[in-house]
């Protein structure tokens, strides 16, 4: 599920524009921006165009966004450890990460079920696209059935649904997102007090800012009961491969994996079911990135 996708697109540069004096501003989904222009009547055009055309520094046409419901803070299961012993396990996960490139499937999904991530919150504010957190889901059905749904075109904004990666119960791990783009994991979330707004008529989401990645459910758990037989060993290996991956190049720290029970602010979400985060404590731990 997805969380809105009008862009906020400023067009302000150029002389011609300066010469006479108009300011264009181009905006889907955007509301009440009217009233900032009595804000800034002092400031010449010229400083609003330079500010803007700048692409640093705090828009001034933004307002402020509002802030996510009250929400507890998550409070992650994995220690930090540095005890690394060397053995099979270090070993196998070493080797698995250093192939990871070549030993995962890319499959291209549908463009309607991803997007872009925004410069910009649907208030002007600009807003940090850097992946700072890292969901986990389970697919419920197979996996098979979760990149049928990539794969087909969803016009509508309520059945779009993607993540940047699956975890198949064999270990396989398919690469269906580039981290620089933005799946459509959690519908109205927040993690930690932070959410992006950007359609405030469906609320905030953190897929902004996020990474989804989602373990294929065993086919004890195809239905909507609240446990099943939890993942297999091999599973737990791609996963961490893939999380140390990301925790590596994005500076990800630990307490940043999170689920998508946890940061779903319907209340809906249960996943992932029968999770053992010791399994991942164990694999992260030999990988050395919970040091
Ligand atoms: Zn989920």
């Amino acid at each position: 599920m997805r969380s809105g996708r009008q862009p906020l697109l400023l067009a302000a540069t150029g002389a011609s524009l300066i010469a006479v004096g108009a300011l264009v501003w181009f905006g889907r989904g955007v509301v009440g921006l009217g009233g900032q222009a009595d804000a800034r009547t002092n400031q010449s055009l010229l400083e609003l165009l330079e500010e803007v055309g700048s692409g640093k520094g705090r828009n001034p046409l933004a307002r402020p966004a509002p802030p996510p419901p009250a929400h507890p803070s998550w409070r992650s299961p994995l220690q930090r450890s540095c005890a690394v012993a060397d053995g099979p396990l270090r070993q196998r996960l070493a080797q698995r990460l250093a192939n990871l490139e070549s030993s995962s499937t890319r499959v291209r999904i549908h463009p309607t079920n991803y997007g872009v991530r925004y410069q910009l919150d649907a208030y002007g504010n600009r807003v940090d696209t850097t992946p700072q957190v890292v969901v986990l889901h389970e697919t419920v059905y197979g996996m098979q059935s979760a990149i049928s749904t990539f794969l087909t075109p969803h016009p509508r904004d309520e059945d779009q649904v993607s993540y940047h990666a699956l975890v198949g119960l064999r270990g396989e791990i398919v690469r269906l997102l580039d981290p620089s783009k933005r799946a459509f994991g959690a519908g109205n979330s927040a993690f930690n007090n932070r959410w992006v707004v950007t359609n405030p008529k469906v609320g905030g989401s953190i897929n902004n800012f996020a990474l989804h990645i989602s373990l294929e459910t065993p086919t004890d758990g195809e239905n909507a009961g609240p446990v099943h037989s939890g993942y297999t060993p091999e599973q737990y290996d791609a996963l961490a491969v893939v999380l140390a991956d990301w925790m590596r190049r994005f500076n990800i720290p630990a307490q940043h994996i999170t689920t998508h029970r946890h940061v779903d602010l319907g209340g809906e979400r249960a996943d992932p079911r029968s999770f053992d985060w010791a399994e991942l404590q164990l694999r992260l731990e030999s990988l050395g990135v919970l040091c």
